[in-house]
C-alpha cells in the first residue's frame, strides 16, 4: 500500500535536527521534499533604494539561493531531491493543490511563529482538515514553544528576560540519528518543477555593486562555520556580549550564525547542546544573559514576547510599546538609510548593511539609537523596516523587538543613556580602519579626524582627496544639540505615557556609553 508524505520546507532549510522530515520519511513509501519560491520574495524591484526585490535585498535573496542549492545537493546524497514549485498564487494554495494531485497522506512543516507564517498555514490547516490528512507540525525553529513558556506563564508572555528564563527551563535534545537513504520523490504527474534559479535568472542583471556579503548560505557553511567557532573553547567560554569590538568586520566579535538560524540551516538546539558541551569540557564559563548559551536565549525571549503580543510589530495598538510623538523627516531618513548623515561611525555602518547585510550588535545599536531617540527622532518602524529588507538574518521577531528596545519603546526605558556618533566608535577602533573600508574617500583621512572630518583643516581635506560638503557630507544635524533635544522629548513622551505593561518596572540594559 502506497503512502506518500510531504515535508514543506520553508525555513529549517537543514537535513540535521529536522523533526518534520525526520516524521516525513517514518514509515512512507514516498517523500515529497518542497520548497515553494514565492515570486513576492524573489521578483527584482527596479524602485526600491538598493538591489533587491520590495521585501528582501539582493544579499539576502543569494543567502537563501544558497540554502536551496545546498539542501538540494544533501537529499540527492540521499537518493532524494528537492521539488522547486511556484508560488502563483501564493504558496499556501499551491501547497494545497500538490497535496491532492499527488495524493499525500502526511504532511510534515516546521511550526511557524511569525504572524505571515501563521496566516499561511492556517490555510493549509483548514484545508487538510477537510481531507483528514495526517499534518505534523513540529517546533523546531526555535528551543522552545512560545505557546507553552506563554501558558506557563498565565497566558501572558513573560516581559522581561530574567522572568523568561526562569519559566522557559531545558530545552529537549535534538535528534541525533543521520540518514544514509530517505524514501524516493514519488510521481509528481503534470506539475511545473522548477531549477533553483541563478540571481540572473530571477532577472538581476548588470548590478552595479562592487563589495557583497562575504557570508555564503547553506546548512553545510553553517555546520562547518560552527565547528570553527566551537573549536576555539576558551573563546566560547568566556564570550561576553556586550563586550567584543563592533568594528571588528575581517574576523567578526560574534559567531556570524544569525543568518544560519535564520534561515533554519542551523538548528538552534543543536546549536546550544554544542554550547553546553564546550562548557562541560571547559569547566569555568559565562553565563546569561551575556554568554553565547544567553544569546540563543535572548533570541528566544524576543519570540515568544513577538508571538504573545497583538501588533508587536507597531506602536498603535501594541500595548507594551511607549507611545511617542516621533518625526518624519524623511530627507533625514533617507541620509540615514543612505550612509550620509555626515557622521563617518553612523555611515559606515549602513554601508555595511548594504554591501554585507550583517553587521555586529553593537553597530546596531549605534545606528538604531541614533536614528531614533538619540539624534534624528525618527520612527522605529521606519528603520525597522530597512534592516528588515536589507539584512541577511532579517527576522520578524528579533528585529522588532531590538527596534523596540533600543529606541526604548519597551523593554528598556533608559533614553537618557545615547551612544555617541563619535566616540563609541573611536573607543574600539581608533585608527578607522572600518570607516576607511566602508567609506572609501574617507580613507586618506587623517585618524585625528577619521570620526569627525568636518574639523579638519581644509588643508588637510584638500590632502586627504575628501572635501567635506563635497566629497563626504557634512553631519545632518549638531550631536550634542540634536541628543539634547532627544532627551527632552523623550521624557516629555514618558511623562504622558505611563499605561506600558510590564512585569517587572525596569528591564536591566547592556552598558550604553
Ligand atoms: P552572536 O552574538 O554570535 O549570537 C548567537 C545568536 O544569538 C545569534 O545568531 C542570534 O540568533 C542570537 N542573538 C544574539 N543577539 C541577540 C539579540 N540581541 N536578540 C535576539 N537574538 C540574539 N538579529 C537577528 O537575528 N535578526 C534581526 O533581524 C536582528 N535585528 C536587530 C535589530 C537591531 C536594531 C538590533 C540592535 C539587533 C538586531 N539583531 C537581530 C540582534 C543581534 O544584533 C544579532 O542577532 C547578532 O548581531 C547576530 O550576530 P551573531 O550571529 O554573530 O550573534
Amino acid at each position: 500500500m502506497e503512502s506518500n508524505a510531504m515535508v514543506w520546507f520553508r525555513k529549517g532549510l537543514r537535513i540535521h535536527d529536522n523533526p518534520a522530515l525526520d516524521r516525513a520519511r517514518r514509515g512512507s513509501s514516498h517523500v515529497f521534499p518542497v520548497f515553494v519560491l514565492d515570486p513576492s520574495y524573489l521578483r527584482p524591484d527596479p524602485s526600491a533604494s538598493s538591489p533587491g526585490s520590495a521585501r528582501a535585498g539582493l544579499n539576502r535573496i543569494r543567502f537563501l539561493l544558497d540554502c536551496l542549492t545546498d539542501l538540494d545537493s544533501s537529499l540527492r546524497r540521499l537518493g532524494s531531491h528537492l521539488l522547486v514549485l511556484r508560488g502563483d498564487p501564493d504558496p499556501a494554495a499551491v501547497i494545497c493543490r500538490v497535496i491532492k494531485e499527488w495524493r499525500i497522506g502526511k504532511l510534515c512543516y516546521e511550526f511557524d511563529s511569525e504572524p505571515y507564517g501563521q496566516a499561511r498555514d492556517k490555510q493549509v490547516e483548514d484545508f487538510t482538515s477537510k481531507l483528514g490528512i495526517e499534518v505534523f507540525t513540529p517546533v523546531s525553529h526555535t528551543l522552545f514553544d512560545p505557546v507553552e513558556v506563554i501558558t506557563k506563564n498565565g497566558g501572558r508572555p513573560p516581559l522581561t528576560y530574567k522572568s523568561f528564563v526562569a519559566l522557559a527551563g531545558e530545552p529537549s535534545e535534538s535528534l541525533v540519528e543521520t540518514y544514509s537513504q530517505l524514501p524516493p520523490v514519488g510521481n509528481v504527474g503534470e506539475s511545473e518543477l522548477l531549477s533553483i534559479p541563478t540571481i540572473e535568472e530571477l532577472g538581476y542583471k548588470d548590478i552595479e555593486q562592487e563589495e557583497f556579503s562575504p557570508f555564503r548560505g547553506g546548512e553545510t557553511v553553517a555546520l562547518q562555520r560552527l565547528e570553527e567557532a566551537l573549536k576555539d573553547k576558551e573563546w566560547i567560554a568566556n564570550f561576553e556580549k556586550p563586550k567584543g569590538d563592533p568594528s571588528a568586520f575581517m574576523k567578526p566579535a560574534t559567531t556570524v550564525l544569525s543568518p544560519y538560524l535564520k534561515f533554519g540551516c542551523l538548528s538552534s538546539r543543536y546549536f546550544y547542546q554544542c554550547l553546553q558541551d564546550v562548557y562541560q569540557t571547559v569547566g569555568k564559563h559565562t553565563s546569561p544573559p551575556v554568554s553565547l548559551v544567553g544569546q540563543l536565549l535572548w533570541r528566544e525571549f524576543f519570540y515568544t514576547v513577538a508571538f504573545g503580543t497583538p501588533n508587536f510589530n507597531q506602536m498603535k495598538g501594541n500595548k507594551i510599546c511607549k507611545q511617542i510623538p516621533w518625526g518624519d523627516d524623511e530627507e533625514l531618513l533617507v541620509a540615514w538609510r543612505e550612509g550620509r548623515t555626515g557622521y563617518p561611525w553612523i555611515d559606515a555602518i549602513m554601508i555595511q548593511l548594504k554591501k554585507w547585510g550583517w553587521m555586529h550588535h553593537l553597530a546596531r545599536h549605534s545606528v538604531a539609537c541614533f536614528l531614533t531617540r538619540g539624534d534624528l527622532f525618527i520612527h522605529w518602524e521606519k528603520g525597522r523596516d530597512v534592516f528588515e529588507r536589507l539584512l541577511i538574518d532579517s527576522d520578524w521577531a528579533i528585529n522588532n523587538g531590538n527596534w523596540l528596545w533600543l529606541s526604548c519603546s519597551a523593554f528598556f526605558n533608559q533614553y537618557h543613556r545615547i551612544y555617541s556618533p563619535i566616540s563609541f566608535g573611536k573607543k574600539y577602533d581608533p585608527d578607522g580602519k572600518y570607516i576607511r573600508h566602508f567609506l572609501p574617500m574617507l580613507k586618506d583621512m587623517p585618524s585625528e579626524y577619521i570620526y569627525e572630518p568636518w574639523t579638519a583643516p581644509l588643508c588637510v581635506q584638500k590632502k586627504a582627496n575628501c572635501i567635506v560638503g563635497k566629497d563626504y557630507p557634512r553631519p545632518v544635524v549638531a550631536h550634542s544639540t540634536a541628543s539634547k533635544e532627544c532627551r527632552r522629548r523623550m521624557g516629555e513622551a514618558y511623562a504622558k505615557d505611563q499605561s506600558i505593561e510590564t512585569d517587572n518596572k525596569a528591564v536591566s540594559g547592556s552598558k550604553i556609553v
